[in-house]
């Protein structure tokens, strides 16, 4: 949990390698779908430019059938989902389904100004998805993805006024689900604002 540019996507990504289990990151699926032209991608693409929710039905489709395949079964970290009170709802039957468990619900906060400037530096590579900050975070040669070398993009949605209405639809839509996770006893919050060491840190005394 946690707004744009809170650190969702570099701080799984750096787990799901330590913990051997999946990173499924919404966002990264639907752009995948986008790249491939199909019918989900054409039906997301508008809305995710304009920083908008994905319809709840067609996410939830997704990573239901995501959650089913092989790989998820030694565990997984979600990233991007639920991002709505429904996905949140959603998510609690395909797991009873599943038989599987959530261990934790990780919230970042993190401040506007952070947010700002992290989405404003950040890079990105179309072909493996991984992240970059111009200079938090640079590849070492500029512009190129260290692991791939296919040239760096900036996310459409991560211009100055798609980031405003992202963070907007963030605190109608999902922030409320900070207390259905607090309910359930599942919440750890964690300081966002930290840089990613710190932050890693942070983590490794939560396990
Ligand atoms: P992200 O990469 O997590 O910042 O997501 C990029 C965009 O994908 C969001 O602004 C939404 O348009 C869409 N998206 C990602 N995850 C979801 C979700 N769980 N529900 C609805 N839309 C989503």
């Amino acid at each position: 949990m946690g707004p744009p540019g809170a650190g969702k996507g570099t701080h799984a990504k750096i787990m799901s390698e330590r913990y051997g289990v999946v990173h499924l990151a919404t966002g990264d699926l639907l752009r995948a779908n986008v790249k491939a032209g199909n019918e989900l991608g054409r039906q997301a693409k508008a809305i995710m430019e304009k920083g908008e929710l994905v319809p709840d039905v067609l996410v939830i489709q997704m990573i239901r059938e995501r959650l089913a395949e092989k790989d998820a079964k030694a565990g997984f970290i979600l990233d991007g989902f639920p991002r709505t009170v429904a996905q949140a709802e959603a998510l609690k039957k395909m797991l009873q389904d599943l038989q599987l468990k959530l261990d934790a619900v990780l919230d970042f906060k993190v401040s506007e100004k952070v947010v700002l400037d992290r989405l404003s530096g950040r890079r990105v590579c179309p072909e493996c998805n991984a992240n970059y900050h111009i200079r938090n975070i640079p590849p070492q040669k500029e512009g190129i993805c260290d692991q791939c070398g296919t040239r760096l993009i900036q996310r459409k949605d991560d211009k100055p006024e798609t980031v405003l209405e992202r963070l907007k639809v963030y605190e109608a839509k999902t922030a409320p689900l900070i207390d259905f996770y607090k309910k359930s006893g599942l919440l750890r919050t964690l300081n966002g604002d930290l840089d990613v060491e710190p932050l890693q840190a942070e983590l490794g005394q939560l396990s």
